[in-house]
């Protein structure tokens, strides 16, 4: 992979790491608002709570989510310094250019990356979510 090819994906993985962080920062602060809104009561009847509950629990979901998108950003960032970015962990054969474009923080190899979700399911909460 080109010094380029290494500098642009180094740039666009900051750029989601930021835009991950700002909304999970978001999310924090609407979720903590809404729990500061259970504990003084705010007039919302059971039916209200509910769907408060049910918000509150997505959007841990999605924190918890994003969190762990942005661990594998810093991996990948680390990868770019440490000269494995696009090297497969597992066969060390290089992660095709396209799957990279797509999912950059990728560590394996498409075929290994299913071996793992066969052992390992990682994504069966978020089947839109699939890296
Ligand atoms: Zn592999």
């Amino acid at each position: 992979m080109s010094p380029e090819t290494h500098r642009w994906f180094r740039k666009s993985l900051i750029q989601r790491r930021k835009e991950l962080a700002d909304n999970s920062q978001h999310l924090v602060r609407a979720l903590q608002t809404s729990k500061l809104q259970h504990a003084i009561g705010s007039g919302r009847d059971a039916a209200d709570f509910a769907v408060a509950n049910h918000d509150e629990h997505l959007s841990g979901k999605r924190i918890t989510y994003q969190t762990r998108i942005i661990r594998e950003i810093d991996d990948a960032l680390k990868r770019i310094d440490e000269g494995t970015f696009g090297c497969c962990e597992d066969c060390g054969d290089s992660i095709l250019h396209d799957r990279l474009l797509a999912v950059p923080f990728a560590k394996f190899c498409t075929d290994c990356q299913e071996i793992q979700e066969r052992v390992r399911p990682l994504h069966r909460d978020h089947p839109g979510m699939s890296i």
